[in-house]
């Protein structure tokens, strides 16, 4: 079986004083994909808890997949003690198993997780740099990832 992990990663850029929170997915501690280039959809993940199905988990910084060459999604399969993914892009082509009964426990927790550093970020960060907190992807008009982060609360 494989270990998955999720984590938050803050990008800055020379030419720009966003900081850019990003998510980033990792088994058995190596990163999916150029996270500096690719994206963790959070609310494909979630959906990836209930039933199989293609999920685009990976996609472009701004949220649309297609941008970064994605136009087949993770495919999840679940079995009894076992969730499958198989990835076909960003290549290479792979395949992982991770345990059903963390599966759940682990992206639910890093969702909440994600919460508190993104609420602890908007008060501490952004004040202090006063600098621009950009969730990656793009989250402006995702109104699904607005409510799973519960971040309304910080739109102007
Ligand atoms: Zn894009």
């Amino acid at each position: 079986m494989n270990k998955l992990e999720i984590q938050s990663k803050i990008y800055h850029f020379d030419n720009d004083d966003n900081l850019y929170f990003v998510t980033v997915i990792l088994v058995d501690e190596e990163p999916i994909a150029d996270f500096s280039y690719y994206a963790t959809s959070l609310t494909e993940l979630k959906k990836s808890i209930e039933q199989k199905g293609n999920y685009f988990i990976l996609t472009c910084w701004c949220g649309i997949p297609d941008c970064a060459g994605i136009d087949q999604g993770i495919q999840v399969i679940h079995y009894q003690n076992a969730v499958k993914w198989t990835i076909h892009q960003p290549k290479p082509n792979r395949t992982f198993i991770f345990p059903a009964n963390d599966y759940k426990i682990i992206i639910t927790e890093a969702i909440e997780q994600i919460k508190l550093d993104i609420a602890n970020l908007w008060f501490t960060q952004v004040e202090e740099k006063n600098s621009k907190l950009e969730i990656v992807p793009r989250w402006e008009d995702d109104k699904a990832l607005i409510k799973l982060l519960n971040i309304n609360q910080f739109l102007p």
